[in-house]
Parts: structure tokens; C-alpha cells; sequence
């Protein structure tokens, strides 16, 4: 069984951006991110305070936006129309989720797709869809296609099962490895999507080469749900309570893998897999915006 080491594939990915950047600079431009957070969720804080030192350590401009709970749809719509209008920033991300109050969607397509980074605008899930390469690409997904094939994992013909159908991670995951890719790679897969409703998942998911969890619940899927030999990516990221950590808690995926790494040929670990090749993507991502607006 292979471990697919995410921190390692991350830095390279990094380092790739960093010499982007570096091209930037030369010409005198630097690129910027804009984060905002609305309200105090933890997880969020510190997904935010990730993406902030990222952009530091490469040397990219970055603002971190942190508004209180009660902000309103209005205040959160100006920022926006702002940040679109700052020639300083070249990406623009609003965590999610915003507080009950604040309509995501509305915030979502005020966001210049050209500065989304997020790929949530509806430009750039049509452009996905489209297989159009100036889509800008959920973050999230994009970082497990590069994993498969830095981990040297063909998915021409693979039979791929995505267990999740979110905007955010299963869908585009799924446009991402059904995509025509003229013998490129990370693609032109047999894609399935399974959910909630999917009736016997463990017999879809032991059918596939690949399977993908984006499920946000732990040990959602377990051996029974593997065939031998299969390659299993976790994008679950879940905090379950352990007394014995200094938090009181730890990350675990949506995958028991203790139960499935025997099975698998190679596996993402929780922490270490999916979760810092996302920041990677997000930093790239960035960087093509830039690109794209100083051509
Ligand atoms: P969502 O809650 O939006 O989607 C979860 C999906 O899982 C839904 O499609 C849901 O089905 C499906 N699902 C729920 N229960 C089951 C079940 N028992 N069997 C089969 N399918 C089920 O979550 P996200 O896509 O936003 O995130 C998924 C996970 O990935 C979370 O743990 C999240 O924290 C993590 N994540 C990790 C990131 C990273 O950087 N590593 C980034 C983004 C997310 P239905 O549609 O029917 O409700």
C-alpha cells in the first residue's frame, strides 16, 4: 500500500507558483488574495489563517478580511464590489459558510469571475463543464486530480466513484475526471456519483478503480466498500473528540483507514492528503488570475 503524501506534492506545487510569482515580480506586479470571514467559526479561522501565512511564505500580497457575525448582506455585497474594483487584488474568496443571514449565492455571483478563485462563480462551473481551460477550478478537486497523477495513478478508463455531489468538492470532481483530456492526464475516467440516496453504496463504490469520499461524516466508507487493490482519496475533513490531544480533539477523513489501507494500492492519509494540496490550488489558482489580468 502506497501513502499518497499531500504535504509533499503541495510543495511542489508551491514551489512551481513561487516561480510564478517570482516572473511577476520582475515585472513589478505582485499577486493578491483577499480573504473574508464572516463570523467566528473555528474551523473557518483557521482555514483563513492557513491561507494567510501561505500567501506570506510565497511572497504574495494577501488581506485578510475577518467581519463580525452580525455583518449584513449589504456590507458583505460592498466589500465585494470592492475587492472586484482593487488593482491590487487578483483573487477574491469568501469562507464559507457565512452566518445563516447572508444569501452565499448572492455574495458568490457578485464575485468578478475573473478574480474567482473559489471557481464557485456560475462563469466557471459553466466553463468546467464546458471543459473550457480558462475555467478557474474548485480548489479542492483540483488538488486530488494532481495527486492522482503525481501519485502516477491512470484514470483513462478507470472506473471512478465520487461518493458526495457538493458544488464544492463532488461535482466538480466528477467534471474534472469525466473530462475529455486528448492523452493528457487526470482524466477520461467512467465517472459515477453516489449520495445519500444512492441505494447500496457499498456494491457502487467496490466497482471502482478510484474512489473519491466527499462525504463529511467519518468511517463513512470501510473495507466492505473497497475492492482489493483499489486507490481510495479522503477529502473528509472531520473533528472527532479525543481527550488525549491538547485540543481535545483530532481530524480524521470520511474513510475507516485503518480498516482500508490493507485493501488499497495507495490512500490519502487525514491529516497530510487532500487538505494542503486545496491551499496549494487556491495559491496557483491566484497566481493564474493575476496572470491572466496583468496580461
Ligand atoms: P456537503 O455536506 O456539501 O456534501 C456531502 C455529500 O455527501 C452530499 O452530497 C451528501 O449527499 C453525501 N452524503 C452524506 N451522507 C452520505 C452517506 N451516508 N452516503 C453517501 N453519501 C452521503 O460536504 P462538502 O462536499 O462540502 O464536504 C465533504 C467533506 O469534505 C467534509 O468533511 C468537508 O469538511 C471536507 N472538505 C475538505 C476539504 C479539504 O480541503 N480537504 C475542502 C472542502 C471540504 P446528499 O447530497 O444526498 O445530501
Amino acid at each position: 500500500m502506497k501513502l499518497i503524501d499531500g504535504k509533499a506534492v503541495a510543495a511542489e506545487v508551491e514551489l512551481e507558483t513561487k516561480a510564478r510569482i517570482d516572473a511577476l515580480k520582475a515585472r513589478g506586479i505582485t499577486p493578491g488574495l483577499a480573504v473574508v470571514l464572516i463570523g467566528e467559526d473555528p474551523a473557518s479561522q483557521a482555514y483563513v489563517r492557513n491561507k494567510d501565512k501561505t500567501c506570506a511564505a510565497l511572497g504574495m500580497h494577501s488581506r485578510k478580511i475577518e467581519l463580525p457575525a452580525s455583518t449584513s448582506q449589504e456590507e458583505v455585497l460592498n466589500l465585494v464590489t470592492e475587492l472586484n474594483a482593487d488593482p491590487a487584488i487578483h483573487g477574491i474568496l469568501v469562507q464559507s459558510p457565512p452566518p445563516k443571514h447572508i444569501d452565499e449565492h448572492a455574495v458568490t455571483i457578485a464575485i468578478d469571475p475573473r478574480k474567482d478563485v473559489d471557481g464557485f462563480h456560475p462563469v466557471n462551473v459553466a466553463k468546467l463543464a464546458m471543459e473550457d481551460p480558462t475555467a478557474f477550478v474548485p480548489c479542492t478537486p483540483l488538488g486530488c486530480q494532481r495527486l492522482l497523477i503525481a501519485a502516477g495513478i491512470e484514470t483513462s478508463g478507470a472506473e471512478v466513484v465520487v461518493v458526495g455531489r457538493s458544488l464544492i468538492v463532488g461535482k466538480p470532481m466528477a467534471l474534472l475526471l469525466m473530462a475529455r483530456n486528448n492523452g493528457g492526464k487526470g482524466g477520461d475516467a467512467t465517472v459515477t456519483i453516489a449520495h445519500s440516496r444512492t441505494k447500496d453504496l457499498a456494491a457502487v463504490t467496490r466497482r471502482a478503480d478510484i474512489v473519491i469520499a466527499a462525504i463529511g461524516r467519518p468511517k463513512s466508507l470501510g473495507a466492505d466498500h473497497i475492492k482489493e487493490g483499489a486507490v481510495v482519496i479522503d477529502v473528509g475533513i472531520n473533528r472527532v473528540a479525543d481527550p488525549s490531544t491538547k485540543s481535545g480533539y483530532r481530524l480524521v477523513g470520511d474513510i475507516d483507514f485503518d480498516a482500508v489501507a490493507p485493501k488499497c494500492s495507495a490512500i490519502t492519509p487525514v491529516p497530510g492528503g487532500v487538505g494542503p494540496m486545496t491551499i496549494a490550488m487556491l495559491m496557483s489558482n491566484t497566481v493564474t488570475a493575476c496572470e491572466r489580468l496583468t496580461a
